[in-house]
């Protein structure tokens, strides 16, 4: 039987763990740990961790005919008991220095260059849209990855390609916006509209681009319910919203303005939250989490 403590740890982000599996290979393991106006919160949402990896895998078949993906096992002999169904076995990579970032709709930091300049990563925008505007077309709006600690910073196509070359960033764009089409139309037959959502690629031996990380997750996407969508002013997300309500309610005595850690959140709101979690997973998926490895 294995054990997490056989393998070195190699890096730790604020919701997920890396474990060096030999040299070829990685676990990507992902905690419970939920985030929220950039802090991570000292209450775990139960199942999360499972809902995040069972939905990457469902996203890896998906899309497994438009390119390669780092997947390698999500049950397997190699994944300690201790993190099963919430960690990944995958191929490790040289991974591509870019945020790729597909969005549909307009909002977050693309809202908000949109209004001081009326373009978002040099790509030009009708004038008229408002927030949470849907875009006459998806559009690849890359991003620089920044330390940690650090937001991540929107770059224009020209800087990605003289980071990666021409060539490669035309190939990370193609890609980038063939998955956020094809995750936005699966979504949109089950009420979901996938608004925006970031990918990381990597390149394997022989050159190819890989599809990488976690993919069209409720934390690298904004999912945002069909029912009630309207432009003009910002959307509940689909599955932080609870949390988001009751940070900002009286009941939280948190001040958001302060900079301080906010406070544990009371169970009937994890226990909330972790339903909206399970099920943007079932609905997106048809699966059941009960079918998911624990
Ligand atoms: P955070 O998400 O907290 O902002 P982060 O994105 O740097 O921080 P995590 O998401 O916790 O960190 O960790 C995932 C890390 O693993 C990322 O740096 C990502 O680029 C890297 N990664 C993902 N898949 C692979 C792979 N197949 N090979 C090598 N590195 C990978
Ligand atoms: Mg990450």
């Amino acid at each position: 039987m294995t054990t997490l403590a056989e393998y070195p740890k190699i890096a730790a982000g604020k919701v997920r763990e890396l474990y060096a599996v030999g040299d070829e290979h990685l676990l990507l393991v992902t905690s419970d740990r939920i985030s929220a106006y950039d802090f991570v919160l000292d209450t775990p949402i139960p199942d999360k961790g499972r809902v995040l990896t069972a939905m990457s895998v469902f996203w890896f078949e998906q899309l497994a005919d438009l390119l390669p993906n780092h997947l390698v096992a999500y049950d397997d002999p190699r994944i300690p008991a201790e993190v099963r169904g919430r960690a990944l076995l995958v191929r490790r990579l040289e991974m591509l220095p870019v945020e790729a970032v597909a969005r549909g709709y307009l909002t977050g930091s693309g809202f908000s260059d949109y209004t001081a300049t009326g373009s978002v990563c040099g790509v030009e925008l009708p004038a008229g849209l408002v927030e949470s505007s849907r875009l006459p077309e998806p559009i690849f709006t890359p991003a620089s990855k920044a330390d940690l600690g650090e937001h991540d910073e929107n770059v224009t196509f020209e800087h990605v390609a003289e980071k990666i070359g021409k060539k490669r960033a035309e190939e990370v764009r193609d890609a980038t916006l063939a998955i956020y089409r094809r995750g936005a139309e699966l979504a949109a037959e089950r009420g979901i509209l996938l608004a925006d959502t970031k990918f990381e690629f990597g390149r394997d031996n022989d050159g190819n681009l890989v599809l990488a990380d976690e993919v069209l997750t409720p934390d690298s996407s904004r999912y945002w319910p069909s029912e009630g969508y309207q432009a003009g002013h910002s959307q509940p997300s689909f599955d932080k919203q609870y949390v988001r309500d009751w940070l900002t309610s009286p009941a939280s005595g948190w001040d958001r303005e302060s900079n301080t850690q906010p406070p544990p959140l009371p169970d009937e709101v994890a226990l909330a939250t972790r339903g909206r979690y399970v099920e943007a997973y079932e609905r997106i998926t048809g699966r059941s989490l009960a079918d998911w490895p624990a």
